[in-house]
């Protein structure tokens, strides 16, 4: 599946959310903490997530709040994701970040 580049990468620790802006203009905006549920790596077998939806009422208090992400490219495929607790082995594809919160047909 071929996704539109993203544009732009935000982390936000207020709202506890990372948005990713498409160059079709969709956002996705992902609560912090189903992000990290959803890491693909072999570990957390977050692969099983298939979508991660918008900031809700539940997330306004969410079990941990992250303050400390790194955010660094892995090569043009997508991005890889220090969290606060030092995990970094997921990497997050463009194409799997896409999926998990498509842009939805009003
Ligand atoms: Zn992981």
């Amino acid at each position: 599946m071929s996704v539109p580049n993203p544009t732009r990468i935000e982390v936000d620790t207020d709202a506890q959310t990372l948005t990713v802006t498409w160059a079709d203009g969709h956002s996705s905006v992902f609560p912090l903490d189903r992000l990290r549920a959803a890491c693909p790596c072999a570990n957390c077998g977050g692969k099983a997530v298939e979508q991660v939806a918008p900031p809700d009422a539940a997330d306004a208090s969410p079990d941990r709040r992250w303050t400390d992400l790194d955010i660094e490219p892995a090569g043009s495929l997508g991005i890889r994701i220090t969290w606060d607790d030092g995990h970094n082995a997921g990497i997050f594809r463009w194409d799997r970040l896409r999926r998990l919160q498509p842009k939805r047909e009003k």
